[in-house]
């Protein structure tokens, strides 16, 4: 990187969390070329073309990474959410059909976490299995439009793709899976759109008696594995055969795992993967309602991640115990002890099941964690929304925290969240947002 003359943007006169791995806190940031090019001392890289931005006391953060956003799904349904407080919005009103579309979504979901300081984000499942999908919000096609926005320069968030070979929230074969991983992918500058791997979707959820548990639901069922299979050993061999060929692709895995069942195989598929063929992706769990403390505990070493909805949890808590017992809840969403013994936990909305507002969910975790309101609380629960994702998305090395090289990605709040209560950081507005050094939204 050239050593710039001037800067292209400085903001001065606040707080700067970088959120790095010593949680410098700094009071200027100045940006050239779309990265970060000083902290603290700016006052020499104003020139009479530096956009200087006075923070008159606020605080800049790192840009949010919602880990799991359903971009084009929620630019169609916005201000819809399915669990929102204005009631179910109807999933399938409106049916992405044309290019034209699909990009007019992707960029009201851009218009709309732009707000939010949101400045990257994963697209979890799109593809095949979803080309004829009753809302066409995860299809190829939405695929090739990121793609083409991303080429056009067009994309106001970093996005980061996995690959839908079966249907979303529903079945998948393992012929359709291989067939899809011998396919291409659209060549794009992957510091904008990466599709990092793929996605795969183990089982339903509990209030819909559809994840797979150990447990009983009130009709004595106990749900099975999404993945089709004549019987339940074959789903499972085809699960296990799934994540095989994805690990040797080297392709990152998202498994969307709800019951404690089926969590426990999928973790097993992952770590004989990665016994055999050493460590590849960085692979993670999507929801993990039911995680149990042992497969909690094998996470870490290896690898695995966890990549949850604190808003889901206290949203649905008292569905999961309706079909599956005050006990079941009791343990469900172990956010807490995910903390506690080092897994990779990302913190997500899964928009637009519930709003991509992380004020709220980071209010959320808090609450479920019954955790009492620090600084040190704080700071975990916006890592899980910021420097962890990065890692998520195997980009820590350039994006995530907020030092001198690292892209300017960032936003600006009107508090600093460290001098807040989680529950009050709804309450907390979002100023300014910025994706590689471009101010993308202000209020
Ligand atoms: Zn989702």
């Amino acid at each position: 990187m050239a050593d710039p003359k001037t800067a292209d943007l400085v903001l001065t006169g606040g707080t700067v969390l970088t959120l790095d791995a010593a949680d410098t806190e700094s009071t200027a940031l100045a940006v050239a070329d779309g990265r970060v090019v000083a902290l603290g001392e700016v006052a020499h890289l104003i020139g009479p073309n530096t956009h200087v931005v006075d923070l008159y006391g606020r605080t800049v953060l790192p840009g949010i990474n919602d880990s799991h956003l359903h971009g084009a799904w929620l630019g169609t349904l916005w201000p819809g959410t399915l669990l929102g407080a204005g009631g179910m919005a109807d999933a399938g009103a409106q049916r992405l059909s044309t290019p034209a579309e699909r990009r007019a979504a992707i960029q009201r979901a851009g218009d709309v976490i732009a707000a939010l300081g949101i400045t990257s984000y994963t697209e979890p499942g799109l593809g095949p299995g979803e080309d004829n999908g009753q809302t066409g919000c995860f299809s190829t096609g939405v695929l090739e439009e990121y793609a083409a926005m991303a080429n056009e320069g067009l994309l106001r968030a970093r996005v980061t793709v996995l690959r839908l070979f079966g249907e979303l929230d529903g079945p998948s074969t393992l012929a359709d899976f291989e067939a899809g991983m011998s396919s291409a992918t659209p060549a794009t500058d992957p510091r904008w759109l990466t599709v990092a791997g793929v996605k795969i979707f183990a089982d339903g959820i509990p209030p819909m008696r559809s994840a797979w548990t150990h447990r009983c639901y009130a009709d004595g069922s106990q749900g099975h594995l999404l993945v089709e299979g004549t019987d339940l050993a074959e789903r499972e061999a085809n699960l296990r055969r799934m994540i095989d060929l994805a690990h040797r692709a080297g392709a990152q895995i998202g498994v969307h795992a709800t019951g404690d069942r089926s969590i426990e195989v999928t973790v097993s598929a992952m770590a004989d993967a990665i016994a055999a063929h050493g460590p590849a992706g960085r692979h993670y769990l999507i929801h993990g309602d039911l995680v149990g403390t042992e497969v909690l505990a094998r996470l870490p070493e290896l690898g695995i991640g966890l990549n949850t909805q604190p808003g889901i949890a206290v949203m649905t808590g008292d569905w999961l115990s309706a079909a599956l017992g005050e006990e079941a809840l009791a343990g469900a969403w172990p956010l807490r002890q995910a903390f506690e013994q080092g897994v990779r936990v990302c913190l997500s909305s899964d928009a637009p099941v519930i709003e991509p507002d992380w004020r709220r969910w980071v209010a959320a975790a808090a609450e479920w964690m019954g955790a009492k309101a620090s600084p040190e609380l704080m700071r975990q629960l916006l890592r899980g929304y910021t420097v962890t994702p990065a890692e998520q998305d195997g980009a820590e090395s350039w994006k995530g925290s907020l030092e001198v090289g690292k892209v300017a990605d960032l936003c600006v709040l009107e508090a600093n969240p460290l001098e807040v209560a989680p529950a009050d950081l709804p309450h907390v507005g979002v100023n300014l947002t910025v994706v590689g050094g471009r101010i993308v939204y202000e209020s």
